[in-house]
């Protein structure tokens, strides 16, 4: 077995903000708008960069109408130019060229809209995730964009079966996380940290912390019971010693635990942000 490594850092980049009713983010629920985080994750490896998601287009970066018409309201979407994904990997010193990896968490269009940065890299993305994409069930058609639908097909992707997690390197430092339930591929990550510590990305597998903690999914989950399972899997790893569990879209997460965006080395950096940072 190759000896234990860890990831040398990671971005939580700044991310537009989508505004929806709670009840979106779990069943049972209703009533109040929360404002959500559509984070991209940048992660420096010894075998090169990768991202975890792509958040939102470029094309929609100071004008959210540009890319989603009617859906930039309806989701008050909030996307200031400064946040588009290119300017984000260059303002750490990187362009997107430097991203040899694409690890998609699934198909839906606030994880999918800088695919079009990537056609040079290798993706990773659950089985099932790109045919459903095209053909999804009336109840979330809403939720995928034909552009990045296109822009998908000119990455070359590697399928992760559903129940199989995927050791990228092979060496623990990442592993994509099968989390299907939400969407049929839904991936998360498992990352190990310099100081050894483990990071986990929920991705949609979950969306609020309250979803883990009452094993309650949200209404466009395409399978309850496999959400479910999926949610008692992210419990469950949370038990472990030395491991963050991270709800990608969950607004008291991006607000704790991303280090008001500067690189994360371990679960010290994982701290409390400056207010400024905190969506509005
Ligand atoms: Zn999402």
């Amino acid at each position: 077995m190759a000896a234990t490594k860890t990831v040398r850092r990671v971005w939580a980049l700044d991310a537009p903000t989508l505004t929806v009713d709670c009840g979106i983010l779990m069943l049972g629920t209703g009533g109040a708008l929360e404002t959500i985080p559509a984070p991209t994750f940048l992660i420096e490896h010894d075998e090169g960069l990768m991202v975890f998601d792509a958040g939102l287009a470029t094309v929609g970066a100071g004008d959210p109408a540009a890319a989603y018409g009617e859906m930039a309201s309806a989701f008050q979407i909030d996307f200031p130019e400064e946040y588009r994904l290119d300017r984000q990997i260059e303002a750490v010193g990187y362009t997107t060229r430097d991203v040899r990896r694409v690890v998609l968490s699934h198909m839906h269009f606030d994880h999918t809209g800088g695919l079009d940065l990537f056609p040079h890299a290798q993706g990773f993305i659950g089985a099932g995730e790109l045919r459903y994409a095209k053909t999804p069930s009336k109840l979330d058609e809403a939720f995928f964009r034909e552009d990045d639908i296109a822009a998908a097909q000119k990455i070359a992707w590697n399928e992760v079966p559903a129940g199989y997690d995927h050791d990228l390197f092979g060496d623990g430092s990442v592993v994509l996380l099968s989390l299907h339930g939400h969407t049929p591929g839904t991936l998360g990550l498992k990352l190990r940290l310099p100081d050894e510590s483990t990071l986990i990305l929920t991705s949609d597998a979950a969306h609020t912390r309250a979803n883990v903690d009452l094993t309650i999914g949200m209404p466009f989950d395409v399978d309850r019971l496999d959400k479910n399972s999926a949610l008692q899997k992210l419990k469950l790893l949370g038990t472990q010693p030395g491991t963050t569990v991270w709800i990608s879209h969950d607004p008291q997460d991006w607000a704790e635990l991303r280090a008001g965006g500067a690189e994360i080395t371990s679960a010290a950096t994982l701290r409390p942000a400056e207010p400024d940072s905190v969506p509005a």
